[in-house]
């Protein structure tokens, strides 16, 4: 698994060119450029409380000092000085005016007779936040590659960065396979399944940050998917299909991949998931997923994720897994890496009932993956283990 993904990181690029886009709809957006702060912030030094400024701390015992009469709100331009041995009324985010470096807590002090009386001591700077103590201009403060979170779009705009030039979203087109296969909401006969794969995907890709584009469902037949792919070729940066993707009869994933000279047959040691295929259809990746949606999940969030960050721009990112004790215990072989279906209850990891790879409703009980490593393993309950939730895998 390993090699694996250093072969994806290392074969893989940015596919996406960049473009202009406003930070309220740069969500989840790879940045194409760093981005160094054009203004400081705070851009003043400024009070952190509600209270009264003036300049410079004062020891022990009783203090007063008399109120100007101009008040300092939020917002309001520190333009009139305060003059010395005097203090001015000054709310929360206000600018310090000149001659104020110091702000007494309004709780603090009693007015009386338009002056303030409190006990000392208060520190000079007491309260009050410097220019520029969380970001200088020209600061870094965001890298290329870096996928935008919530919180860096807060920290743009108050750097007072309106636009970012950013990846343009990579297109994944998701594509079902398999003559089992009838669509939700139409009649399955005997022996058909209802296409379970592709909601899942086109759920997960969006998740991962991607556009997700439905390319429909194809029947076990080579020139119907042929066509399909040359299709899809055009339209998105990179193909997911589910399904035929073994060296089976009706493998025809892998063996159009073949066909095309492109493709990496990739028998991974980990459960549940292999085989992969990979290849390339007209210049577009294609990443041929397992067709049980446990193996297809798994692979996604294992490979897909870490894969479609790079053809969007973004940083190769590992998965963020934690160790927590199990609430489970398991002998595994060495050999291949392992993923279980788990979920965190009472500060403990608990295991679906089931491995089987077909089982469903196991994906939907869990809320992230147990990982096992390559080696023999005996897990007894109350041993550290790792686990991955889905938000973990970006999903
Ligand atoms: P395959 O990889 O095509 O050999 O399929 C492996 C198993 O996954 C078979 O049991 C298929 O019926 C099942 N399967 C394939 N595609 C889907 C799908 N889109 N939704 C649910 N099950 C699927
Ligand atoms: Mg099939």
């Amino acid at each position: 698994m390993d090699q694996a993904l250093v072969d994806l990181r290392t074969r893989l690029s940015c596919v996406v060119d960049a473009e202009t886009a406003p930070v309220s709809d740069a969500l989840d957006r790879v940045l194409a450029t760093d981005i160094t702060a054009p203004r400081a912030h705070p851009p003043l030094p400024n009070t952190a409380v509600d209270g009264y400024g003036f300049l410079n701390g004062r020891g022990e015992g009783d203090h007063h000092i008399p109120l100007v009469a101009q008040h300092m709100p939020a917002g309001a331009t520190p333009d009139t000085s305060v003059p010395a041995g005097t203090a001015i009324r000054i709310l929360t985010g206000a600018a310090l005016p000149p001659g104020v470096d110091t702000v007494i807590l309004q709780e603090d002090v009693e007015v009386k007779d338009n002056a303030i009386h409190f006990t000392g001591p208060i520190k000079q700077g007491a309260n009050t936040r410097k220019a520029g103590e969380d970001v200088k201009v020209g600061d870094a403060i965001a890298q290329a590659g870096r996928k935008l979170t919530p919180a860096d779009l807060a920290l743009l705009s108050a750097v007072g960065v309106s636009e970012v030039t950013a990846r343009r979203p990579l297109r994944v087109g998701i594509l079902s396979t398999g003559d089992e296969l009838v669509q939700p909401g139409a009649d399955a006969g005997p022996g058909q399944i209802y296409d379970a794969n592709r909601p899942m995907l086109m759920g997960l890709i969006s998740r991962l940050g991607h556009e997700a584009v439905d390319l429909g469902h194809v029947r076990d037949d080579r020139d119907v998917l042929r066509t399909r792919l040359d299709h899809a070729a055009g339209q998105v940066d990179v193909i997911f299909t589910s399904g035929g993707a073994s060296a089976g009869d009706a493998d025809h994933v892998s063996a159009l991949l073949n066909e095309a000279g492109a493709m990496a047959l990739w028998r991974i040691a980990i459960k549940p998931g292999r085989p992969l295929a990979l290849g390339m259809w007209q210049g577009k990746p294609v990443f041929g997923l397992p067709g049980n949606p446990v193996a297809a999940m798994v692979c996604t969030l294992v490979f897909g994720a870490p894969a479609l960050a790079m053809l969007a721009g973004a940083d190769w990112s590992g998965p963020q897994g934690f160790m927590v004790p199990a609430a489970f215990s398991k002998t595994k072989k060495a050999g291949r890496r392992e993923f279980l279906r788990a979920r965190i209850r009472g500060g403990r990891v608990e295991v679906f009932a089931s491995e089987g790879s077909g089982r469903i409703s196991g994906l939907s009980w869990a809320e992230g993956l147990v990982e096992l490593p390559d080696e023999a393993m005996t897990v007894a309950s109350g041993d550290l283990v790792r686990f991955i939730p889905w938000s973990g895998f970006g999903a």
